[in-house]
C-alpha cells in the first residue's frame, strides 16, 4: 500500500471497520496495534546489524555515492563537500549539513558520509540513536493485550450508570462521502 502519510494508512486500513459502532471499531483498532507491534518486535529482534534495515541500507547507500565526491576542509570541524557544480557545507559539530537531509533525518547524508573519509572517522559516528536496532526493539517490547472477555469486566458503578449523549451536530441530507477527496495533482 502507497500512502503519503499516516493518517491515509490508517483511513485505508479502516475504510470498511469505520462504519463499525465505536466501541466495535476501538476494539478492531486495539487488534491492528497487537498485529504490528508483534510483528514488528520479531521483526527487530531478527536483525544483527547495529542500525536498523532502512537505515543501514540508507547509510551504505550515500557513503556509495559520496566516494565521488571532493572534500576539502574549513576549519576542523567544518568542511566543502564538492557534487558536480554545486557544493554543500557539513558540520560534524552540529551534525548539519547544507543540504538539510542530516539534520532533518537524523542520518549522516552523502556529503557528511563523504567527509569520513578525510576525517578518518566512521560514518557510524553520526546517527541518532533511534536508528539503533534494538531502539526498535524496546519501541515494541510491550505487547498490546486483548482487553478480556466482557463478563470477566469490572466496571464501577458510575460509569455503567453513565448516559453519554451523542454530539449535537447539524445532519446534512444525502450520503455521507466514505472515500477521500484527493487534492489537485493526486491520483487515487
Ligand atoms: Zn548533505
Amino acid at each position: 500500500m502507497t500512502t503519503t502519510n499516516i493518517a491515509e494508512s490508517m483511513n485505508a486500513k479502516l475504510k470498511d471497520a469505520r462504519k463499525l459502532p465505536i466501541t466495535a471499531l476501538a476494539n478492531h483498532l486495539r487488534g491492528i496495534l497487537q498485529e504490528w507491534f508483534n510483528e514488528h518486535q520479531s521483526t527487530a529482534s531478527s536483525w544483527n546489524s547495529t542500525l536498523t534495515k532502512w537505515a543501514e541500507e540508507k547509510v551504505q547507500k550515500n557513503q556509495n555515492r559520496g566516494l565521488r565526491m571532493s572534500v576539502s576542509s574549513i576549519n576542523h570541524y567544518a568542511l566543502q563537500v564538492h557534487e558536480a557544480d554545486l557544493y554543500h557545507i557539513v558540520d560534524l559539530n552540529g551534525k548539519s549539513c547544507t543540504c538539510r537531509r542530516f539534520d532533518l533525518n537524523q542520518l549522516p547524508c552523502v556529503h557528511a558520509t563523504a567527509t569520513c573519509r578525510i576525517c578518518n572517522t566512521s560514518v557510524y559516528n553520526m546517527y541518532s540513536k533511534m536508528y539503533i536496532d534494538n531502539a526498535i526493539v524496546l519501541a515494541y517490547a510491550e505487547p498490546i493485550w486483548p482487553v478480556g472477555n466482557k463478563s470477566e469486566w469490572s466496571v464501577p458503578e458510575e460509569v455503567q450508570n453513565g448516559v453519554v449523549l451523542p454530539p449535537i451536530r447539524q445532519v446534512v441530507s444525502g450520503r455521507r462521502k466514505t472515500n477521500i477527496i484527493l487534492s489537485h495533482g493526486r491520483k487515487g
